[in-house]
């Protein structure tokens, strides 16, 4: 392996949806990969035909890309590897089976699924853990089973699958890149089905085949498959491969510490994309999941291209990692604030202009939708929002009159001369040429001073009609923003329709 270029893999099975903890791994095995300036490719494992879903392989895809997990090689990409799929190439597996078979490390197995779980039931009494007991092991592999009545069911076409014989009394020892040496006794390893029943490898054959013909030099996955080294080692050996080098992540944990589950909160990708999360914030946050910079770096904010540079696998940690939904929100913000405004504009102006499509507005398209009018809503609102749609549903009144007012605040804030001062400021308004937040402060200082009057005699009431709420960013800068038109006719309208005493 030493000088080979680095190759890692992500093979999902098209089960469902991309878990989290799936991205993570997606997200770990690109970054190891990129950082080394080695491939990165994906494989679609379909040999378990019984949890296979419809649509789930192109959801998996969709969901990588969207987060920027891009394959070097792979599904619908073409390239001298792909596209891997699984079930595309069975003839594959079943050559390596065969030769499994020829070398007597595999044998035929026509034990019944009664009686395996019969075996099991007697196994699990005697206080033994389960396994199989060898009853087809051929006698020439020292068992007991004559080669006359394997041949005899075989040519009945009976159903049989395809065992591999583990050896007795050897120990299994690897490195794990994360864990350390790991060693497991070959006395504890179950005689794994390599080939089930319906002609399909299962995981742990086709896995280990495809990794090696795939030629990955690292492979990165979750720690639930840790127990399946072992057999995966001894298959590589029986074939005298070079295994890959391996690491398993640790396991995603809810903040009580049990394992990250659905009851808990929503662990598919697709559930993030559809509230809102962008791509930036969930890879971010999905790469903290286990990792850190270590070093006494207090960063917290990485895009892709740092988290290339910096990403190591020794900074990966054993313990389960807690899924902490605030840090997630946290970081959202922070890339909200952050973002270059034309970029918060590209995602904000198809969300209006699908708003639009349903909602009238009474302001001119054009300019709502114009890159200079999104860019001031988006600079005056960046702090406020957690999430790019909340420019458009946090704060409608920007391209939509309001509909209503919020009662208790025209409650709190009318006065009975109120609507008196709203029209008679709405004159000096209409006078203001340069109609920027500055003027228009000036001219409400200098229209209530004389009078004896406070500011906010005119700036919560001015907020309400402008906005129909009572919170939002600077009064001044918002009408600013809405411009002198809109801002006119929302007075002139709203004190038609309050009236004192506010009932
Ligand atoms: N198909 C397995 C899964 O769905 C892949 C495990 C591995 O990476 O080897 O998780």
């Amino acid at each position: 392996m030493v000088g080979q270029r680095v190759r890692t893999r992500f093979a999902p099975s098209p089960t469902g949806y991309l878990h989290v903890g799936g991205l993570r791994t997606a997200l770990y095995n690109y970054l190891f990969a990129k950082k080394l300036n080695g491939d990165f490719i994906l494989r679609i494992e379909d040999t378990d035909r019984t949890r296979m879903v419809e649509g789930a392989q192109q959801n998996l895809i969709k969901a990588l890309e969207w987060a920027g997990i891009v394959p070097d090689e792979g599904p619908g990409l073409g390239g001298d590897y792909g596209p891997y799929v699984q079930s595309e190439r069975l003839a594959i597996y079943s050559k390596y089976c065969q030769q499994l078979l020829d070398d007597q490390h595999a044998y035929y197995c026509f034990a019944t699924s009664e009686e395996l779980e019969e075996n099991r039931q007697l196994q699990l009494k005697q206080g033994l853990q389960p396994k199989y007991n060898r009853k087809w092991l051929p006698a020439e592999m020292g068992g007991s089973m004559p080669a006359s009545e394997i041949q005899k069911k075989l040519d009945e076409g009976a159903p049989y699958v395809i065992r591999m014989k583990v050896p007795d009394y050897v120990s299994v020892w690897f490195e794990d890149m994360i864990r350390g040496p790991i060693e497991f006794d070959s006395a504890t390893i179950d005689d794994q089905v390599l080939m089930k029943s319906d002609g399909f490898p299962t995981y742990h054959f086709a896995s280990v085949i495809d990794d090696h013909l795939m030629e990955c030099t690292h492979v990165i996955r979750g720690e639930e498959w840790l127990p399946s080294m072992p057999k995966h080692f001894l298959l590589y050996e029986f074939f005298g491969w070079e295994p890959p080098k391996v690491a398993h992540l640790p396991l995603l944990l809810n903040p009580d510490r049990s394992k990250l589950s659905k009851r808990q909160g929503d662990v598919a990708v697709e559930d993030y994309i559809r509230k809102g999360y962008s791509s930036d914030a969930i890879v971010n946050f999905v790469a903290l999941l286990g990792w850190n910079e270590g070093d006494g770096s207090e960063q917290e904010v990485y895009s892709m291209e740092e988290l290339i540079n910096k990403f190591s696998l020794e900074r990966v940690g054993k313990a389960g990692a807690v899924f902490n939904i605030d840090k997630l929100n946290w970081l959202e913000k922070q890339y909200i604030k952050n973002r270059p405004a034309e970029k918060l504009v590209e995602v904000v102006r198809p969300l209006l202009l699908a708003e639009l499509a349903k909602r009238e507005s009474l302001m001119p398209k054009e300019l709502i939708t114009s890159e200079e009018y999104l860019e001031k809503v988006v600079e005056l609102m960046r702090e406020r929002v957690g999430f790019e749609h909340e420019f458009v549903t946090f704060s409608p009144y920007f391209f939509f009159e309001p509909e209503s007012y919020d009662e208790e605040s025209v409650k709190k804030r009318w006065v009975a001369q109120t609507n008196d001062l709203l029209q008679e400021f709405s004159v000096e308004l209409e006078l203001i040429e340069e109609f920027s937040a500055d003027t228009i402060e000036v001219k409400l200082k200098e229209f209530v001073a004389p009078k004896g009057l406070k500011p906010a005699v005119l700036i919560h009431p001015l907020r309400i009609l402008a906005s129909g709420v009572s919170f939002g960013p600077s009064l001044y800068h918002m009408l600013e923003v809405l411009g002198k038109e809109t801002v006119l006719r929302r007075i002139r309208k709203g004190i038609e329709v309050i009236t004192f005493p506010v009932s």
